[in-house]
């Protein structure tokens, strides 16, 4: 059955880093709507030229942008067996055009849908993003207190380490206001339908892990 999972949680959360192991380890792609935005920004398309200054101010991206470039990637023939979905749905109205794209491209048949929820409390995750580095290359996250390289700067790819520029803390706490008011309330949502499994995202990364493998079952 064609498998789809939503990691729903805050910013900083872990939901990248898990994301990015469990893609590989189940073959199913990674679907990142921060990403797939990012890449918009910096390949100069309309989307990404409208969505750039949302992202800065950290507020969320007009849904019909945000809609196409999903669909859009829902489309494409890796995500016929399923996805990984994460950083989107991000409102209850993002959550239904969700539901639409689902029935379009999938239509009667049945889905294994799970959402799992990122459940972790604040205070540990500004000082999670202020401290964020990533690979320009290979694109693994790392801490510049807790997970460090093993040398400054460099991935242990080679590749060059480098800061998101929202990740800063006025625009960090932007994006948790953003967080709280507008996709917090999917964790309702979702635990409704009945489809939401709850994870302690606080821990190491391969306690976590461990948690997830439970979670998805
Ligand atoms: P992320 O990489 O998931 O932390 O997303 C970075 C930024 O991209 C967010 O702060 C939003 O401005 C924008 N963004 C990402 N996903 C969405 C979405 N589903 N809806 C609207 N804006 C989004």
């Amino acid at each position: 059955m064609k498998k789809e999972l939503v990691f729903l949680g805050p910013p900083a959360s872990g939901k990248g880093t898990q994301t990015s192991r469990l893609s590989q380890e189940m073959g199913l792609p990674h679907v990142d709507t921060g990403s797939l935005l990012r890449a918009a920004i910096q390949g100069g398309t309309p989307e990404g030229i409208e969505a750039k200054s949302y992202i800065e101010k950290g507020a969320l991206v007009p849904v019909e942008i945000v809609a196409a470039i999903i669909k859009n990637r829902l489309l494409q023939a890796d995500c016929a067996n399923g996805f990984i979905l994460d950083g989107f749905p991000r409102s209850v109205e993002q959550a239904n055009i969700l539901e639409t794209i689902r029935t379009e491209i999938d239509g009667a048949n049945p889905v294994d849908f799970k959402v799992i929820y990122f459940d972790i409390p604040q205070d540990v995750l500004l000082e999670r993003i202020i401290y964020r580095r990533s690979c320009a290359a290979c694109g693994k996250i790392y801490n510049l207190k807790t997970l460090k390289p093993k040398q400054d700067g460099i991935c242990d790819c080679g590749g060059e380490l480098t800061q998101r520029k929202d990740d800063n803390e006025e625009t960090a706490r932007a994006r948790f206001e953003t967080y709280f008011n507008e996709t917090a309330p999917l964790v309702e949502y979702y635990k409704q339908k009945g489809v939401l499994k709850n994870l302690d995202a606080q821990g190491s990364v391969e306690e976590i892990w461990n948690r997830l493998q439970e979670a998805i079952g």
